[in-house]
């Protein structure tokens, strides 16, 4: 009889709250977000070269505020005749043109004339005070920037992402995206994990 496995994800993005709670709750994994504790986390500079190097920074913050596991997640879109941008700065990228609409158009205009539309989401999470040293676990969605935008579902470059699995738009995938997304790739990595090491019934 296993109890629930309690742990924190470092995020302000409600969105990504959203989609880790709805993957990992029916494995009895209860995720707290930042405001259910009362943490108030100072911007940290995401200066890392990796999305495990972010991840970690960003997990690593919380540490002072808790000895429960920690969570993080850093993420984003790899566009192949962009050179894989906007990559590791996907938020900055937005934030930078005023928002995901505008990162979005631009994107949409700067491949008018290219032919390889191919593109893919990446995440990585990583995991604090359970071993003692940060573990690390990754998934990729592989897909394509759509033609234009594509429903209203979603959060961030959703609405131009068509995953090649489903041949749909992430803004469009209501209930499959949480199936097939690289955030759900990367926590089924590990929930093996807690699975294998018995922290959560198999
Ligand atoms: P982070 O919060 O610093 O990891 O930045 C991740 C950024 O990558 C987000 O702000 C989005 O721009 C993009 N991104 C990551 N995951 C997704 C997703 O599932 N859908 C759409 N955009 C995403």
């Amino acid at each position: 009889n296993i109890m629930n496995f309690e742990i924190i994800l470092a995020t302000n993005n409600k969105h990504k709250l959203q989609e880790v709670r709805e993957i990992l709750s029916p494995h009895k994994v209860v995720v707290y977000g930042l405001g259910d504790l009362n943490i108030k986390l100072p911007e940290v500079e995401e200066n890392g070269t990796t999305y495990a190097e972010n991840a970690l920074i960003k997990a690593s913050a919380v540490q002072k505020f808790t000895t429960m596991p920690i969570i993080s997640d850093d993420s984003g879109l790899e566009i192949t005749a962009l050179n894989n941008e906007p990559g590791l700065h996907s938020a900055r990228y937005a934030a930078s043109l005023g928002g995901h609409d505008n990162a979005i158009k631009e994107i949409l205009k700067r491949l008018e004339d290219k032919k390889d539309r191919s593109a893919r989401f990446v995440c990585d999470i990583v995991l604090l005070n359970v071993e003692d040293k940060p573990l690390t676990f990754e998934g990729i969605a592989k897909g394509k920037i759509a033609k234009e935008k594509m429903g209203e579902g979603g959060f961030g470059y959703d609405p131009v992402f068509i995953s090649d699995e489903t041949g749909e738009c992430f803004a469009l995938m209501q209930k499959t995206k949480n199936t097939v997304s690289h955030r759900a790739k990367a926590l089924n990595n590990l929930l093996t994990y807690l699975k294998i090491n018995g922290f959560v019934p198999l």
